[in-house]
Parts: structure tokens; C-alpha cells; sequence
């Protein structure tokens, strides 16, 4: 049995014609004989009707901390909504198909409410229905934990739900359909001019994904790399190819053309980012002060990043969310931390970057002509990082993808 999953984004699905346009891609698949399973996300973005931000608002105007498992609950059911209608949809048209939950598909997933991980698939039921020719449409985003909890998979998670159904599948392909062209070289809708990438490597993508780039989920990626299967990021709106992710691409006499990674392949950007500033040096008593600090946010369940640690100093940077707590965990220490609430990371992703001089030097000169002031950095082997303030974000990206030539000539 040939088998493709392809999964719609919110904004693909957002109005019953643009559904009709996503019952159009799949029935041309089925008239080639393929079978097909579809793994919906919830209709629309922020305060649309049935967006799951909406559903998130209306919880907490409840309560700020809303119960989590009662909150998975209330998040699962936007992608219940848009799967219900497009399998109406698809009868509308006289092609069976059949809606099925996480749990029917038959997800597993650890117990982390609001970002499980899927431990193992079940495809059992799926290929029941697709042996009976239905459409099988799958709510992405959702799964069941082994004690019989519903559980959501992180923000984005409906690509992972389309990733773990084409392993489990072992499906020619997986298309992630979306509202832009493909992977781009930044976000187009902050860099005018970025470029579509036509091609790109698992490790690439999953790069630009972990540094920000929410066109998709990086644990997507993860999966999908596990059995190499080829995934496609495509436009729902237009007929263009996307982005293949591959590591190697079919080309002229059958040879296989070996995808490699770029320098930079792409810049990405973070926000909602509060930095933390402590500087030791005023402090009476500095003695084990890094441990003290670092546990007493630990146990106040506080993640930190970025972290910088100095005889004189320490940085790190935490959610914005999470600030504030923060800050109160800091003074009963007796420690008064300058705190940056509105900041943003800023990122140049390249693979193969390693061991090239002059791109941190091309870097600073970006954001400096530009009079952009980093607040702090950082890198890896396969990315260059900088913390900015929120309010120079887009200049800083754009400064960064002129500075390495990224746009369309
Ligand atoms: P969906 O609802 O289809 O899953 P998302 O909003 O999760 O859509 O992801 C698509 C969005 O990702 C695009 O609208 C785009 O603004 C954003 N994006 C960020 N970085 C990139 C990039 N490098 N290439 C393409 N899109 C990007
Ligand atoms: N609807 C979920 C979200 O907005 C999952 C997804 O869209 O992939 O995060
Ligand atoms: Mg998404």
C-alpha cells in the first residue's frame, strides 16, 4: 500500500473553502491510487473562533495557572473541531473518510501535560480504515498517555503527530502544508526578501527549527529523520514544490543528488525573552553564590538559558513569563538582579559554519552599523546567537541576512 501523510496548518483550514482546497490536493493523491491519512491542526490563529490560543484565553481568564491536565483537555479540542468538519467536507463529496483522535490513532505519550513526547504508535486501526479505502483524518497536537490522560504535544506539536504517523506508517512522504512557500532563508513575513529554500538537510532544518523557526516542529524533524523519510514543506495556497527535506534528492539519470549542509542556511529570531543580570562583585558574601542561585531556581521550577557565569558576574535569561518569579526568588536571596524584560534572541544558523573566520566579526558589524547593542551572545558549532532588545528584532534580522547575502538577488 502506497501511503501519504500529509498535515494542514491552521490557517490552511481556517474557512470551508479553504478546506475544499485541502479535499482538491488530497482527492488528486487518491486518483493516483495512494492512501492517504491527513493530520489536521486547529482552525485558524490567535483569537480565531477555534484557535487553540483562544481556547488557552478563555482558561486563563478562569485562572491564571490553569490546571494541566484540565488545560490539555480544553487545548485538544480545536484540532477535534477542524477534523470533524473536513471529514463532513470530504463525504460532501461523496469520498469516505473517517476522523480519528490522537488516542484512535493510536498516539502513546509520556505524561507531560502541554509537551508530551509520543513514546510509540499503534497505526493498527489506521490501516484498518485505509484498507477500506477511507481518508483517515487525524487530530494532530493530541495523544493518550499510558494511564489513559489526554496529552497535547507542545505548541506546533500537529507536524509531530504528522511525523510519528509517517514512520509508523512508513510512508512515502510527509507534507507539512502551511501559509508560506516552503523553509525559507528568515521568516518572510518579517524579511521581505527571504529566499525559498528548495532543498534542505534534516540537520538544517532541525537547526533553523530548535533556533526559533516555528514553520516547523523541530521533534517533527527528529522523527522523521529516524527513518529518513522524505518531508515536504509546501504552500497550501499555490502549486509550488516547497522545500524538500532530504539528504539526497533525486536528479537526472537516476544519480542521486547529495544534499549538504549551507554555512548559513538561515536566521531566526526568539522572543519573549527577559534577561538576568547579578553582579557579583557588590555582593558581601560571594561564597557558593552560582549554586545558590542556580538551585533556588531549579526548585522554583524556573528554566534559564543563555547562561553566563563570570568571577564577577552571572547573566542568564528566562522566559517572560517567568520573570518576575524569578526576580522574587533572586531577593530572598537578598540578591537585586537588573533585569532586561523585553529582549529577544537573535540567531545565524549554519551547519557547516564551524571552523570559518570572520562570521562573528561579520556579525557584530551587521548589528552595529545598524546601532543595535548585543546584550549578550553565544554560539555553537552550528549557530551564532545574540540577545537584543525586543524593539530591535526585525532590524537585527534583516541586518543579518543582508549582511550574509541570504535574499533573493
Ligand atoms: P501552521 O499553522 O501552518 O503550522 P505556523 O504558524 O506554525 O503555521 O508556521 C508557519 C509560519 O512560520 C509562517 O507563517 C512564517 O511566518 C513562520 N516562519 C518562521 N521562520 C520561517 C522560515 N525560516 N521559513 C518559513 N516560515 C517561517
Ligand atoms: N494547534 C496547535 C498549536 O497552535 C498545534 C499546531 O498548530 O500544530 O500549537
Ligand atoms: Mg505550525
Amino acid at each position: 500500500m502506497r501511503i501519504i501523510v500529509q498535515k494542514f496548518g491552521g490557517t490552511s483550514l481556517a474557512k470551508p473553502e479553504l478546506r475544499s482546497r485541502v479535499c482538491d490536493i488530497v482527492a488528486s493523491n487518491l486518483e493516483e491510487g495512494i492512501s492517504m491519512v491527513v493530520v489536521v491542526s486547529a482552525m485558524g490563529r490567535n483569537n480565531d473562533a477555534y484557535a487553540t490560543d483562544t481556547f488557552i484565553n478563555l482558561m486563563k481568564e478562569t485562572n491564571p495557572s490553569p490546571p494541566p491536565r484540565e488545560m490539555d483537555i480544553l487545548m485538544s479540542c480545536g484540532e477535534t473541531i477542524s477534523g470533524v468538519l473536513l471529514t463532513s467536507q470530504f463525504w460532501a463529496r461523496n469520498i469516505p473518510a473517517v476522523f480519528l483522535s490522537g488516542e484512535q490513532a493510536g498516539i502513546v505519550t509520556d505524561g507531560n501535560f502541554g509537551d508530551a513526547h509520543i513514546l510509540y504508535v499503534d497505526a493498527q486501526k489506521i490501516l484498518e480504515h485505509l484498507k477500506e479505502g477511507k481518508v483517515v483524518v487525524v487530530a494532530g497536537f493530541q495523544g493518550i498517555a499510558e494511564n489513559g490522560e489526554l496529552t497535547t504535544l507542545g505548541r506546533g506539536g500537529s507536524d509531530t503527530t504528522a511525523s510519528a504517523l509517517g514512520v509508523a506508517l512508513n510512508a512515502e512522504y510527509i507534507d507539512i502544508f502551511t501559509d508560506v512557500e516552503g523553509v525559507m532563508t528568515a521568516d518572510p513575513r518579517i524579511v521581505k526578501d527571504a529566499r525559498l529554500l528548495d532543498a534542505i538537510t534534516y540537520n538544517e532544518i532541525c537547526q533553523l527549527a530548535r533556533e526559533g523557526a516555528k514553520v516547523v516542529h523541530p521533534r517533527a524533524i527528529e522523527i522523521a529523520m529516524q527513518k529518513s523519510i522524505p518531508l515536504r514543506v509546501r504552500c497550501t495556497f499555490t502549486d509550488s514544490l516547497g522545500t524538500m527535506v532530504a539528504n539526497q534528492m533525486p536528479g537526472a539519470d537516476n544519480r542521486m543528488r547529495i544534499i549538504a549542509d549551507r554555512m548559513i542556511t538561515g536566521i531566526t529570531y526568539t522572543s519573549n525573552i527577559a534577561q538576568i543580570m547579578i553582579n557579583t562583585g557588590n555582593l558581601p558574601d560571594t561564597r557558593g553564590i552560582e549554586l545558590k542561585v542556580f538551585k533556588a531556581l531549579a526548585l522554583a521550577d524556573i528554566s534559564v538559558d543563555f547562561i553566563t557565569v563570570h568571577p564577577e558576574s552571572i547573566r542568564f535569561t528566562v522566559n517572560i513569563d517567568q520573570a518576575e518569579k524569578a526576580q522574587e526568588v533572586l531577593r530572598n536571596l537578598d540578591i537585586m538582579p537588573d533585569i532586561e524584560f523585553n529582549c529577544a534572541k537573535v540567531a545565524i544558523v549554519g551547519a557547516a559554519m564551524t571552523g570559518i573566520p570572520g562570521v562573528m566579526s561579520k556579525v557584530v558589524e551587521a548589528l552595529t552599523e545598524n546601532e543595535i547593542t548585543i546584550l549578550q551572545s553565544g554560539d555553537s558549532y552550528t549557530n551564532i546567537w545574540c540577545l537584543v532588545k525586543r524593539e530591535h528584532m526585525e532590524k537585527a534580522v534583516q541586518a543579518l541576512h543582508d549582511k550574509f547575502e541570504l535574499g533573493c538577488k
